[in-house]
């Protein structure tokens, strides 16, 4: 089934189950502009975490795969077939690709939800315009970069121009896996090379699908290619791959430190890191509105399920109001009730597989055992349904030393912690190995200001929680990684830049 077979969205979980039981779900690689099982012909199941049924068999590339694709990636760069274009007919194809996105909107919403447990509401209306705007937007600027001219004597001309780097492998996670993958191919694509898309083994069905759209749109042969796949099989060879220029990930710290390594020990590829993040949300008594806050401090720990690198997981509250303040958060948290991944009214959604539902179990019982007081949730549950839902969870009462203040659980669990002054609330904001993103809530300018200056982080923001766009990078300090996604900036991982120096004679 394809889109061209729905005319309308379905408007509710009937209509959603209607059409996922007409899917024909591909589970192979795409190398070289074709479909085809891995060389090993191994295979692994796709178990869908809404109700704990097989969704298909996926190629479980290893080495060898990574040896063909690296190959026909290379032959289609050094080819020029895409490297080689003008930057206009590169943004034509990519536009087309994006067209292809939207159009398949339904379907890719489909996957995503029974691949990783997304309420369907939030794939339609985030996951897919999210991925189109990121491919769109990235097309739209490629002819719109110019290079530059250094000051130089005037017999002498200085050009400094930027290169497609060549073949980049891109690794990506399963919380969210179109957008993940966009913020990397996109631009990837646009500066001209050839792209190896590594999905997570928890969530390959959209990047699957992705290659036969980028193969309508126009992308040639060798181009853009997917290798579902393990981490440690796959993932590993690309990393440690002699003809890969360069690798960018989004994903945990730990492997992020395991691909600097690899990098060093093969060809030292460039190498750019999203990583993990434990983002302080940092409540003064003065926000503008209390209520406003407390329910984007609850979007911020259970939209997808906490399954979010900036998710809002620790929540700093100044001790004046952090009696109202648990209030009004536990009654914003009303609406974050787990439910049906495939009800378009559904807000929290399942968790992506058992070993992430056991991590966020476990650490509710490390919370616990730590001594902090359960306020909320802390329970799995649906289970009758044979899908992996948990509540929303609030610990208060945290130290920020707790394990379930300092590490990431990347699940619906949220430490509140108080705080007496702005100082104070720095210095805890900032006392952790992470730095991808923080938001302060307060009426004065100057605190705003203050506050937003000594975060160590890559977005802040200030009276809301999560903003941004294409328009803005996105990237962490410290051990959240480095390089930046999105915005112009993201270019500067996919090219190479080269000073050509003319002496007129
Ligand atoms: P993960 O690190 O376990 O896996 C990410 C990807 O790396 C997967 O495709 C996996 O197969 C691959 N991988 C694992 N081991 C590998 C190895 N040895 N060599 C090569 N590849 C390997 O992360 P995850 O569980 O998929 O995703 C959750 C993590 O992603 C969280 O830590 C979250 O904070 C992070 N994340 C960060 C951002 C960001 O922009 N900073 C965005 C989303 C998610």
């Amino acid at each position: 089934m394809n889109q061209s077979t729905y005319s309308t969205t379905p408007t509710d979980q009937a209509g959603w189950q209607a059409l996922a039981d007409q899917l024909t779900l591909e589970g192979r690689a795409y190398v070289d502009g074709a479909y085809q099982w891995a060389s090993n012909n191994e295979t692994f199941a796709c178990i869908s975490p809404v109700d704990g049924r097989e969704l298909a068999q996926i190629a479980s590339c290893d080495q060898a795969d990574a040896e063909l694709a690296v190959a026909a990636a290379r032959k289609a760069f050094e080819s020029g077939a895409w490297s080689h274009l003008a930057p206009t007919k590169r943004k034509a194809v990519l536009l087309r690709f994006a067209d292809l996105i939207d159009a398949h909107g339904d379907e890719l919403a489909l996957l995503e939800t029974l691949d990783m447990g997304k309420p369907i509401g939030h794939a339609r209306a985030v996951d897919v315009p999210a991925t189109v705007r990121a491919i769109r937007w990235t097309a739209e600027a490629i002819d719109k970069v110019y290079g530059e001219l250094a000051a130089t004597p005037h017999d002498q001309i200085g050009m400094i121009s930027r290169e497609p780097i060549g073949v980049v492998a891109a690794i990506v996670p399963w919380n969210f896996p179109m957008i993940m993958a966009s913020w990397k191919i996109a631009p990837a694509l646009a500066a001209g090379n050839s792209v190896i898309l590594k999905p997570s083994e928890k969530s390959p069905l959209t990047a699957i699908r992705l290659a036969a759209l980028a193969e309508e749109a126009g992308i040639p042969n060798g181009v853009f290619n997917v290798l579902p796949g393990y981490g440690h099989t796959v993932g590993k060879a690309l990393a440690l791959h002699m003809d890969v220029d360069c690798l960018v990930f989004t994903g945990s710290t730990n492997v992020a430190k395991q691909l600097m390594i690899y990098a060093g020990q093969s060809n030292m590829k460039r190498v750019w890191l999203e990583a993990g993040g434990k983002s302080p949300n940092i409540v003064f008594a003065d926000a503008p509105d209390l209520k406003k806050a407390a329910a984007e401090a609850a979007s911020a720990i259970a939209f997808n399920q906490g399954e979010v690198c900036t998710a809002g997981s620790r929540l700093l509250v100044e001790e004046s109001i952090r009696t109202e303040f648990l209030g009004l958060i536990r009654e914003a948290l009303t609406t974050w009730r787990p439910g049906h991944p495939l009800d378009p009214a559904t807000t929290c959604g399942a968790i992506v597989d058992q070993a992430q539902l056991d991590r966020i179990i476990e650490y509710i019982g490390i919370g616990k055992s730590e001594g902090a007081t359960l306020v909320e949730g802390g329970k799995r549950v649906m289970e009758e349904t044979g899908g992996l839902f948990v509540q929303p969870t609030v610990f208060d009462g945290v130290n920020n030393r707790m394990r379930i203040a300092s590490e990431e659980i990347f699940g619906p669990v949220l430490s509140v912690i108080g705080f007496n002054t702005a100082e104070e609330a720095i210095t805890i904001a900032n006392d952790s190995i992470y730095g991808l993103a923080a938001a302060v809530w307060t009426s004065n300018i100057n605190t705003a200001h203050k506050v937003a200056k000594a975060l160590k982080a890559g977005s802040v923001w200030i009276n809301h929680y999560d903003g941004g766009d294409m328009t803005a990078p996105f990237g962490g300090f410290k051990q959240s990684g480095n390089g930046r996604d999105k915005s112009l900036h993201a270019f500067d991982k996919y090219t190479e830049i080269k000073a050509t120096w003319l002496v007129i004679e």
